[in-house]
């Protein structure tokens, strides 16, 4: 049985995301997507709001759950027996970032092994922050995020 983590703000989840969730939904026979529920990172988006989106999101792969963490994702995964996380690349400054986390999480839990996933070209310029940029200036999102995410940041910024 092949479990894996894909932890992140998810503040909000964007195609970027769900590309990384489904192809690590092809790829383990459970994939866990873990909100991250630090309360000192305030995000636009509660952590109700945002694990919320994303349960409705992953609705779709049966083999995908959500949670929140509070704590370290080392934990997390030792807690719950997982030995895999998955991680979207972007490019060059997510990855020297990720590879420094990575063995962050491996100096934490010597079991953990991080896996790189690359991101589709479509989405390597998508971030949250830019969804919310462009929500801020009231662009059209809907080639960024799924209609219930681009409805949940028109409210947010009307
Ligand atoms: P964090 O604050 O932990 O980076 P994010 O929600 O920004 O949380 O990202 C969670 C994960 O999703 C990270 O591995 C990030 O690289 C990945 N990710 C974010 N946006 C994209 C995207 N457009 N394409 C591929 N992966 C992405």
């Amino acid at each position: 049985m092949l479990k894996a983590a894909f932890p992140g703000s998810f503040d909000p989840p964007s195609f970027g995301h769900l590309d990384i969730i489904g192809r690590g939904a092809a790829l383990f026979d459970e994939l866990v997507v873990v909100v991250g529920a630090n309360r000192q990172k305030k995000g636009l988006f509660t952590v109700e709001e945002r694990i919320a989106l994303v349960a409705e999101l992953v609705k779709p792969w049966k083999n995908v759950t959500v949670e929140s963490w509070d704590g370290l994702i080392a934990d997390f995964i030792r807690d719950r027996d997982i030995r895999l996380l998955i991680r979207g690349i972007r490019g060059v400054n997510d990855f020297s970032q990720e590879l420094d986390l990575s063995i962050w999480n491996k100096t934490l839990n010597p079991k953990a092994e991080t896996i790189f996933m690359s991101a589709d070209p479509r989405y390597s310029l998508l971030s949250s922050s830019a969804l919310k940029e462009l929500a801020s200036f009231h662009q059209d999102l809907s080639p960024y995020a799924p209609l219930l995410v681009v409805e949940a940041l028109k409210k947010k910024f009307s």
